[in-house]
């Protein structure tokens, strides 16, 4: 069994614990040892990578991917590639987030059926490289809802599958399990700028919610929504969906169903996509119409006190932007975790907690996946400088000296001479 030694390094364990000096030894695919400056540990015929004193963490962990995505212009763009090249091209995202130090993706939707199905079981197969995978389903939704952009003389696919009625629904629900999804994903919300279904619009029925969350319960499947409004955020725990993205219109409430259903449920507000729609410069936002910009204003602001409400209550907040589209493109993820830190005040050890430890949560492995700790999954890694001062490190792929991934090294530690310039610092 391979032995892998980091010899002084210093160690962020994503509990959120101050990082310490330390040694850390991998045996096989797993953590076998921990060790604070000091300590004696055997480091026998391990191979031996010198820290001198870069950082090591667990990977990062996306709750929010969507990698079949593609960093599209417009949603109707993925309705034209065809699967097979759609196929490819999902496993070349995915591979692009595990380069970027994401060893771990939750999917929020799919944009075909089995893409997120395929590439998972390729990853898992070890046939690609990517990162661990829970796959989703495409967004189930309603006609003229999030995600439906045909006009009645012209058909037109996007990531969208579109239901009316809870047996639809229900069928859409099944079907999805049995091509062998881990999330379904409905959108009982609409989105600023989808204009039959807005972002203050709530547009699935209580039915149609209940069809799919009783599927999923028979299954032991797990429900995530696209849920902006209050409304829609309540229904979706009236019926047990565990993973709610944006509750960026939630009332107080919705902030006391969240708390309390805090042990079992996940919130991402995805700001991300939002911030980027906001402030990036290219010609034809600049066009975004006054309403909407409106709109995306407030619910990046009201999104941002709604989850600072949320932490002070104990819910698990997790980073994850919509990345996938081509102004806020894969593999850029690693820039919620700013988001986290300047939009929602947290600091930057915590801000890595929701995408290290909660991460390992969201992924139903959090026994064994988030953490530096003895027993736990090898998913590690290891950065030049301190991230716990500056998350911003995360988003710089020359900062991630390495990136292992079960005990194996996707991308390898640098020669001597890179290593003593991490010294020299
Ligand atoms: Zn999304």
């Amino acid at each position: 069994m391979g032995r892998i030694l980091f010899r002084d390094v210093s160690i962020i364990d994503g509990t959120g614990k101050a990082p310490f000096a330390g040694d850390l030894l991998v045996e096989g695919n797993r953590i076998k040892a921990v060790a604070p400056r000091g300590a004696a540990m055997a480091a026998g015929d391990a191979e031996i990578v010198e820290g001198r004193g870069a950082t090591v963490m667990p990977g990062l962990i996306e709750p929010h991917a969507h990698p079949s995505f593609c960093n599209t212009e417009t949603i109707e763009g993925l309705g034209a590639i065809p699967p097979e090249e759609h196929t490819l091209l999902t496993a070349r995202y995915c591979r692009e987030l595990l380069d970027a130090g994401f060893t771990s993706i939750h999917s929020a939707a799919a944009a075909k059926p089995r893409l997120d199905v395929a590439v998972r079981n390729a990853i898992n197969a070890g046939d690609i490289p990517g990162p661990r995978m829970l796959a989703a389903s495409p967004e189930m939704t309603i006609t003229g809802g999030l995600g439906d952009v045909r006009l009645h003389h012209l058909h037109r696919d996007t990531f969208g599958y579109i239901c009316d009625g809870e047996e639809e629904f229900r069928k859409a629900a099944r079907l999805f399990v049995r091509e062998g999804v881990d999330t379904l994903k409905i959108n009982p919300s609409g989105d600023e700028g989808v204009p039959s279904a807005r972002a203050r619009h709530t547009v699935m029925t209580e039915a149609e919610v209940a069809a799919v969350c009783e599927v999923a319960r028979s299954r032991e499947k797990r429900v995530a929504a696209h849920a902006r409004t209050a409304e829609s955020v309540k229904m979706c725990l009236r019926h047990g969906v565990e993973i709610i993205y944006h509750a960026t219109l939630a009332d107080e409430e919705a902030l006391d169903m969240l708390e309390a259903a805090k042990d079992r449920v996940f919130v991402a507000p995805t700001l991300g996509l939002t911030w980027m729609t906001l402030k990036v410069e290219r010609p034809f936002r600049a066009d975004l119409p006054v309403d909407v910009r409106r709109t995306l204003e407030f619910e990046l602001e009201n999104g941002a006190a709604n989850m600072r409400s949320l932490l002070k209550r104990g819910v698990r907040v997790m980073p994850g932007g919509d990345y996938g589209f081509s102004w806020n493109p894969i593999p850029s993820n690693a820039r919620d975790i700013e988001h986290f830190v300047n939009l929602l005040g947290m600091s930057p050890l915590e801000a890595i907690v929701s995408a290290t430890k909660w991460g390992g949560e969201i992924m139903l492995r959090g026994d064994e996946l988030g953490q530096v700790k003895e027993g736990f999954l090898a998913d590690l890694l290891l950065v030049d400088g301190d991230p716990s001062k500056d998350v911003r490190i995360l988003q710089d792929r020359d900062r991630l000296l390495a990136i292992m991934q079960d005990g194996r090294f996707r991308k390898r530690p640098p020669m001597q001479g890179q290593s003593q310039r991490v010294a020299a610092e």
